[in-house]
Formats: C-alpha cells, sequence, structure tokens
C-alpha cells in the first residue's frame, strides 16, 4: 500500500488564484440556520438568505448570497440561488439591491461586535473575551495548504483580521503556531514553531506545542482561515461571501456556495470515475458522491484521490492488532472502541473516554483490517450526544 506523505508543509509556487464568478450557487446552510428568502425572490450579492435564529454575539454565522440572483430552491441543507431571467420585452431589467459596507465595524468593540461579525457571516462560536489566542498557522492535513498560501499572501487581510478580534475579544496574548524552521511573523504575534507531521496540525495538538499543555484553561485556538475570514469582512466591511480552496495544489478564492464540479473545471482538473473526492482533506474530509454540492464557507480543500490507491474501507472484522492504539494521540483505545460501537453497544464506549477522540483519522489510517475506526468512533459521538438531548429534554419536561 502507497503510503501518504504526512508532513503538511510545502514550499508554495503559485499565487491564490480566482475563479469565474459562478451563474448558479448552492449555498450550504446548517439545521439551526433559519431561511428568510423565499422561491423566486431576487437577492443581491451580500444578502441574508439565512439567520442564527439566536440574539446571542457567540454562534454560528448568518448565511449571505455569494452572487446577485433568483432563489430558486430553499432545501433543509442549502439555499439555491440562480441566475436572473432575463427581462420579458418592454420589461426593465431587474437590479438586485447589495447591502452597503458596514460602517459601524469601526466603532463597535467587545460583544457587539461579536454580535455584529456573526451578523456579517463569521463563526463566533469560540470567541471568548480575555482569554490566550492562538492562531493555528499550520496546514490543516496533507496535501491542504491553505494555511501557508495565507500566511504568505494574505498578510494585510490576517492583520486587519487580527486587530478586529483585538476589539472584539480583547486577547491576552496571542501566538502564531508555524511549522519548525520557517521564519514567519504576523501583526505582533509571537511566534512558535512545531512540527508539520500530521496529526501534530490539528487544533488541540497545536495548543498543547504553544502552551505545553494539554487542556489549559482561558486559551482559543482559531485557524489562519478563520482569522482570513475574519479580515475578509474587516477589510471589505461586507458579509463573508467566499472560502479559501486548495485544489490540486494551488489554493483558490471560491465564492460561497459554488457548486465542486464548476470549482473542478476552474482549476482545469479532469475528473473521471476514477477518481475519488472528499470536501476537505485527506484525513478528516468528508465523502463526496455529488458534485453539484456548494462549497461551504469553512471549506479548506477539494481531495482528489485516485481509487485503488488506498484500499477502500470495509466493516471487517477487527484483529486485535493494537497498530490504532500506538498512533492514537488521544491515548484511548480505538480499536475497542469501535468494536463497541460497531455492535451498538454506545454506552461502553462512553466509559472508554470516546469524548476525548481527536479526531485525526490516524487509527482508520493506520488499520491494517481497513476497518473505518474512525467513523465508529463519529457515530458513537453521534449517539451519546443523543441520547444526552433526549435525556435533558425529558428532564426539562418534568
Ligand atoms: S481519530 Fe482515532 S487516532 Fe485520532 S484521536 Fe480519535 S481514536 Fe485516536
Ligand atoms: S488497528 Fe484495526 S485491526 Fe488493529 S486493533 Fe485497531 S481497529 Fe483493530
Amino acid at each position: 500500500m502507497m503510503k501518504l506523505r504526512l508532513n503538511t508543509s510545502v514550499e508554495i509556487k503559485d499565487v491564490l488564484q480566482n475563479v469565474p464568478t459562478p451563474t448558479l450557487v448552492r449555498i450550504p446552510i446548517q439545521k439551526k440556520h433559519k431561511p428568510i428568502v423565499k422561491k423566486k425572490q431576487i437577492v443581491g450579492r451580500g444578502q441574508v438568505v439565512a439567520e442564527n435564529p439566536s440574539t446571542s454575539a457567540y454562534g454560528i454565522g448568518f448565511v449571505h448570497s455569494s452572487i446577485d440572483g433568483i432563489v430558486e430552491d430553499v432545501l433543509p441543507d442549502a439555499i439555491v440561488v440562480g441566475p436572473i431571467p432575463a427581462p420579458k420585452e418592454g420589461e426593465e431589467a431587474v437590479v438586485p439591491a447589495r447591502p452597503e459596507p458596514c460602517a459601524e465595524l469601526d466603532s463597535l468593540a467587545n460583544e457587539e461586535l461579536c454580535r455584529k461579525l456573526l451578523e456579517l457571516g463569521i463563526d463566533t462560536s469560540r470567541f471568548h473575551a480575555s482569554r490566550a489566542l492562538i492562531i493555528n498557522g499550520l496546514n490543516p492535513e496533507p496535501g491542504v495548504l491553505v494555511s501557508e498560501q495565507l500566511v504568505r499572501d494574505a498578510q494585510d487581510t490576517l492583520k486587519a483580521g487580527l486587530q478586529i478580534l483585538e476589539r472584539a475579544i480583547k486577547p491576552g496574548t496571542v501566538k502564531l503556531v508555524v511549522a519548525s524552521g520557517k521564519q514567519i511573523s504576523l501583526h505582533g504575534c509571537t511566534t512558535v514553531n512545531a512540527s508539520d507531521v500530521y496529526p501534530a496540525t490539528i487544533d488541540p495538538l497545536v495548543v498543547h506545542a504553544a502552551t505545553g499543555s494539554e487542556r489549559p484553561d482561558n486559551v482559543d485556538v482559531i485557524s489562519i482561515s478563520a482569522l482570513y475570514r475574519v479580515g475578509l469582512v474587516a477589510t471589505t466591511k461586507l458579509p463573508l461571501m467566499e472560502a479559501a480552496v486548495t485544489v490540486g495544489g494551488k489554493v483558490y478564492r471560491v465564492p460561497t456556495g459554488m457548486p465542486v464540479q464548476d470549482l473542478l473545471n476552474a482549476a482545469g482538473v479532469e475528473q473521471g470515475p476514477e477518481w475519488k473526492l472528499a470536501l476537505n482533506g485527506p484525513m478528516r474530509g468528508e465523502a463526496l458522491s455529488d458534485l453539484s454540492v456548494g462549497i461551504p464557507e469553512n471549506c479548506t480543500a477539494v481531495t482528489l484521490v485516485r481509487d485503488g490507491l488506498y484500499p477502500s474501507v470495509q466493516p471487517n472484522p477487527c484483529i486485535n492488532c493494537g497498530e490504532c492504539v500506538l498512533v492514537c494521540p488521544a491515548r484511548i483505545q480505538p480499536g475497542m472502541i469501535s468494536r463497541y460501537a460497531e455492535f451498538n453497544i454506545f454506552e461502553s464506549t462512553r466509559s472508554q473516554h470516546v469524548e476525548a477522540c481527536l479526531e485525526c483519522g490516524m487509527c482508520t489510517f493506520v488499520c491494517p483490517a481497513n476497518r473505518p475506526v474512525m467513523q465508529y468512533l463519529l457515530l458513537a459521538k453521534k449517539q451519546l450526544t443523543a441520547q444526552d438531548e433526549a435525556v435533558s429534554t425529558c428532564r426539562l419536561q418534568d
């Protein structure tokens, strides 16, 4: 079996790439979002199409249209915006209303600024006032170049993001974690060098590298991609409407909701049935079967893997070899937990500390039986969360 190279740092050769504006976007929304547009409604670029109904300053951001267009469909997981039909003879062409830049961004601070950022599309769930802030500047997974590309090419945007965060959450200290051997600085951050060998690049291990502690109090971590999104809003004063996405060794600025197929076409990637695709990286990404899916705002990559390059995972029996235990950074027993989950004994996964799983995918990667080890653990986590929610709902009703 050919092994994936687990070093994530690479020499970046190209600049950030632009793509043509798509004529149709399928903008992902989450369960918690409340759509506020209807079918056949004309929307302008930047107009809100779904809100977070909570009034809190902290949570998932509002969702905005990334193109001028007409709402073609409102689905449970996406809002589809397509081209506005040409006007009939004698009628004037419709000019969609676009939002004005948000001047308040310059004067707001603290919680009010966090709320405004949320309304402009920023996920503020991880924002907390007066904590130490760690910026994860390591590429998230092998083959996903987005962090190093942004640090190299988007310094002004990242600086603007940091400046607005300084007003919004007033972090005590700010550390930027970059790959060992890289001399990178960013607007007054203390630079910390760390291993770029996956899974050392995932947030909990980056926090450990930056603080020396496994679960330090009062520390928040955000990725360079997340900081870039804040910086985009800070510099344009407009809602968030794009993602920075790695495809085939280059990083593209992609309008939110652009169909994956359109992005692959723009990137000149000719993929056929011999290719498997995933949203995000090869270790933690989500397999893609439908290329009409729209790019979410937090997407970092579209990964292509030639079919047959790696053995596909199957619900094969565990041979109890212990390989997964040796690589697990959470120091739990993935093999045993995966077996409990496989046979629906979810309560036993709790006592085996399934919640400590960092979702790095290393157990699946090394498993000689090609079991979907991490996927079993994810299933167990989901089941336990659902059980806990059901119990708390019952208590509320009592
Ligand atoms: S995904 Fe697997 S290897 Fe990674 S932390 Fe979870 S159990 Fe451990
Ligand atoms: S690596 Fe695979 S076969 Fe080996 S113990 Fe873990 S789950 Fe079982």
